[in-house]
């Protein structure tokens, strides 16, 4: 069996790789359960070393790695870049403080006993791993999994297999022992047979909700800790008072960005009637100015989708919306042109149940919504299956602070587009999933924390 890339912006065949077979894959779970062994008793301060190479290897590589990345799923190449620089940043974080968050936590207790907790490693862990920020996602589980001590299997996304091996390259310089990290190239199908093997302590996806749901079920039974990190309908509420320029201008790159393909992109624009006029012009506008095009172009906003058949759900989605009452303003159609381009869409008086206002929208189409008031848009953002991340808009810090708390989300940012950064716990609740990546959360979520008690 064989696994294709295509380049979504042509539809040629970038390579063909070779599937790993079962064999392939029982090799690379002995060797992790081997390497766990002496790679846990490698004092934190040399993984952590390692970790700094894996940085300089990205900085090293950046243009390759880049190139890769625009080919395999279409992302446009500025972005790509960006997406190498935070990877390597994401190294340097934890070769800077992991040690710290993983340092024993010592307890008061009454008797004169000592009591601590300490964080250690677990063993191997699956990853399993989407398309859409093919270098980001799975480095933000490996960076922190390696210095705490545990080992990774790579499950990527089909679509983007040379990614999956260009990753375990990067560790391979930077000195990680032979095993620590492995990509396998396997499909779907074949996942709940290593989520079951024994070998396998826990597992991580970030992907839909579906493939989330289906994971836990296999790992549940198998008694096995997940962390999901599933879709979103992330809410952009603008206030009355809120700095409308600014609005718009982050609005479209909070909808845009990575070609709207991104579970912490802004979906729903959520507008009190004040401003409700005002604003959508002149977000319609914007998203209207943006240069869609080749992704090879320094210059492009948004390239193509990353799969002709990605890009054909998200249209049936928008039809459907319009065919059930809603007004698009501007895009709404697959471009006539080669490839698998779908141009900035914008959404209006969206109906209650459309794929607009319940589904998630995973493509450049906005869903704009009128309320009357902040208490009637709280309500609206919270009126979905997901919560990510939220955003609010308002020139009042105190009031944007009081509405964030009331997000029923993982994340909540006010006046700024909802981000990842290493310093701070990125994850979400509902159907977004459970568990939390980066920062100190995310590195002891697969550690042993144990209490240990000396008397
Ligand atoms: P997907 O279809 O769920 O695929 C994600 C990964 O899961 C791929 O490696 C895929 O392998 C695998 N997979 C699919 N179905 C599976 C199943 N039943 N059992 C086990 N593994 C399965 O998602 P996608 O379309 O690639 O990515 C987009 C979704 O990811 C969106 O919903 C987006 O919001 C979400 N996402 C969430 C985050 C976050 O941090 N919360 C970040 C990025 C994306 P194959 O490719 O071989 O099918």
């Amino acid at each position: 069996m064989s696994i294709e890339s295509t380049n979504p912006a042509t539809g040629e065949t970038v390579e063909t790789y070779e599937e790993d077979s079962s064999a392939d894959r029982d090799e690379a779970l002995e060797r992790a359960e081997a390497v766990f062994d002496e790679w846990r008793e490698v004092p934190i301060e040399d993984r952590q070393e390692m970790l700094a190479r894996a940085g300089e290897q990205l900085r090293e590589n950046e243009s390759t790695y880049a190139e890769l990345m625009t080919e395999e799923m279409g992302k446009p190449i500025a972005q790509s870049h960006a997406e190498v620089e935070k990877c390597a940043w994401l190294c340097d974080y934890y070769a800077e403080h992991a040690a710290e968050h993983l340092q024993d936590d010592r307890i008061a207790s009454e008797s004169d006993a000592r009591t601590l907790v300490s964080y250690e490693p677990i063993g191997t862990v699956l990853a399993i791993m989407p398309w859409n920020f093919p270098f980001w996602q799975a480095f933000r589980f490996a960076v922190p999994n390696l210095a705490a001590g545990n080992v990774g299997i790579l499950k990527h996304a089909s679509n983007v297999p040379g990614c999956a091996r260009a990753i375990e390259e990067v560790f391979r310089e930077a000195g990680c022992p032979e095993g620590a990290f492995t990509s396998l190239l396997i499909g779907s199908e074949e996942i709940d047979e290593v989520i079951a093997d024994d070998r396998i302590e826990a597992v991580t996806l970030t992907g839909s909700s579906g493939a989330g749901r289906s994971v836990a079920e296999t790992a549940g039974s198998e008694l096995k800790k997940t962390v999901l990190e599933l879709g979103g309908s992330d809410p952009f509420v603008v206030l009355d008072d809120a700095d409308l320029e600014l609005a718009v201008e982050k609005g479209t790159q909070a909808r845009l960005i990575n070609s709207g393909q991104s579970c912490i992109a802004a979906k729903r624009f959520i507008v009190v009637e004040d401003v409700y006029d005002e604003f959508l012009e002149a977000f319609v506008e914007r998203m209207d100015e943006q240069v869609v095009g080749d992704p090879t172009d320094e210059d492009t906003d948004v390239g193509p989708q990353a799969r002709e058949d990605l890009m054909e759900t998200l249209d049936e989605q928008v039809q459907e919306t319009v065919e059930q009452g809603a007004e698009c303003h501007v895009g709404g159609e697959p471009m006539d042109r080669e490839g698998a381009f779908y141009p900035p869409t914008v959404l209006t008086d969206i109906p209650e149940g459309s794929p607009a206002d319940r589904e998630e929208l995973f493509g450049p189409a906005a869903s704009v919504f009128r309320v009357p008031d902040e208490e009637a848009a709280i309500e609206k953002a919270n009126d979905t299956q997901f919560g990510l991340g939220a955003s609010v808009w308002t020139e009042d810090y105190a009031r944007g602070e009081r509405v964030a708390r009331r997000f029923e989300s993982g994340m909540a940012f006010v006046n700024e587009l909802v981000k990842s950064d290493p310093r701070l716990p990125f994850g979400g609740v509902k159907a977004s999933g459970y568990g939390r990546e980066l920062a100190e959360q995310g590195i002891r979520e697969f550690v042993n924390e144990k209490t240990i008690w000396v008397q």
